[in-house]
């Protein structure tokens, strides 16, 4: 009897640790192979926040970019165009797979263009400011591919891009707008509005 006994014990011992390591091969894996997916929304993304950060709070007086009619704090981060690339199209892509949520002129933009995008399991709405209207290639309710082209940047300082300087602003919000609750704010009043967006150039560093 004593044997049995013994044996069954063994047993036990055998199974838990055959259960406890098929837990640990099959938890491993799936982190490792999350595939990499994200584009910059434009070629000099790395280099090219040099004026208006993510966050920067600015006023008429004590803006980096003169003259500014804006203030608050800045929901994106603004990618300045090199100088040789200034009369130059400048393509614009998207940074997912994504849908499309908003393409249209928006007052302090000109064109816009608004993404839905699942990154990580995460809804994030992706906002890109400043953008030929004419130029956009997608509309509402489109799929786009990570990668894909999506409109070239308007013309600094005319219609195109409500007569700022040429430059990208974009920016990410958490969470997902809809068609008619996007919200488009270029600058928020307070840091506590500012909690729902997040620096897009870290979260690009993140990756
Ligand atoms: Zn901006």
């Amino acid at each position: 009897m004593k044997i049995k006994y013994f044996a069954i014990f063994w047993l036990i011992i055998a199974v838990i640790f055959t259960f406890g390591c098929q837990q640990k091969n099959t938890d491993a894996p799936t982190a490792k192979i999350t595939p990499k997916t994200l584009n910059y929304p434009i070629d000099n993304f790395k280099t090219g926040v040099v004026l208006k950060p993510f966050g920067i709070y600015i006023t008429p007086k004590t803006s980096p970019v003169q003259p500014e009619k804006f203030k608050g704090y800045h929901t994106g981060a603004d990618i300045e165009i090199p100088q040789n690339l200034s009369n130059a199209d400048v393509p614009v892509y998207a940074i997912s797979d994504c849908d499309v949520l908003a393409s249209r002129t928006v007052s302090g933009y000109g064109g816009v263009i608004v993404l839905g995008c699942k990154i990580n399991g995460n809804d994030y709405t992706v906002l890109y400011g400043h953008l030929d209207i004419n130029s956009v290639l997608v509309k509402v309710g489109d799929s786009v591919k990570s990668g894909q082209k999506l409109a070239i940047l308007g013309r600094g300082y005319s219609q195109e891009t409500s007569n700022e300087r040429k430059h990208l602003h974009f920016s990410m919000k958490i969470g997902l707008g809809n068609k008619t609750g996007i919200d488009f704010r270029g600058y928020v009043q307070s840091e506590s509005e500012l909690k729902v967006w997040i620096d897009p150039v870290k979260f690009f560093e993140n990756q």
